[in-house]
């Protein structure tokens, strides 16, 4: 199989020959397809298949689908926040997840990406949340303070990503993520990604997920 074949974007195709792939994981093949078309998705995967990207792809592509809304936007001086919220456990994720959507962003002219994480001042952030921004990737704890002081805009998010669930889960961040989840638009999609879906995090997945196609890989 060839990533021609899933229906992504020229920019978004031509970031990952430039990248060296040649074809997708098993858990992008999966993963890609439905994410693509707005479904809301319940992942098990683990590090090192090719996760990443098998979100951040999807995301890269509705940003470029929602380039001409942006410029309108800008026209009219409106500060839009994030379309794509990714959380993740740990800064170092967070990083991780970033570098990969410039990575295979970097065709998509123009595109904005953040982390908001735990550990670093607060100054850089605020400024970086002030938008226009297209992804914002965050550890729970860190984003929820921003939210409470009101400088995270989260009223544009149209997809959110769980990435590492269970981590997240483990590390106590249940009620942080449910108060945030609480501030996103409801008809957005949501793409969660977890080692495994049993106990808290299978509960989780049931109240955040609506029909949700579900991947094992
Ligand atoms: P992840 O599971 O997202 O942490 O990705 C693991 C590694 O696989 C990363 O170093 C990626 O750069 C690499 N990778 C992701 N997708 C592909 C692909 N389709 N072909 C080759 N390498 C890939």
């Amino acid at each position: 199989m060839s990533f021609d074949t899933l229906g992504l974007n020229p920019a978004i195709t031509r970031a990952l020959t430039d990248a060296g792939y040649t074809e997708p994981t098993d858990v992008q093949a999966a993963a890609i397809p439905p994410a693509l078309e707005g479904r809301d998705l319940m992942v098990a995967s683990s590090t090192g298949s090719g996760k990443t990207a098998s979100f951040i792809l999807p995301a890269l592509q509705r940003i470029l689908a929602a380039r001409g809304d942006n410029a309108k936007r800008r026209e009219k001086g409106v500060v839009y926040g994030p379309r794509v919220l990714v959380l993740a456990p740990t800064r170092e994720l967070a990083m991780q997840v970033d570098k990969a959507a410039m990575t295979y962003g970097r065709h998509v002219q123009g595109l904005r990406s953040t982390t908001v994480v735990g550990g670093v001042p607060y100054g850089a952030q605020l400024k970086a949340l002030r938008g226009p921004l297209d992804i914002l990737i965050a550890t729970p704890g860190r984003l929820l303070d921003h939210l409470t002081s009101g400088k995270a805009i989260l009223e544009n998010v149209e997809m959110l990503v769980l990435d590492e669930a269970d981590r997240m889960l483990d590390m106590g961040f249940i009620d942080d993520i449910r108060t945030v989840v609480d501030h996103l638009p409801e008809g957005r999609q949501t793409v969660m990604y977890s080692a495994t879906f049993v106990g808290h995090v299978g509960r989780l997945a049931q109240d955040l997920l609506r029909e949700p196609q579900r991947i094992e890989i």
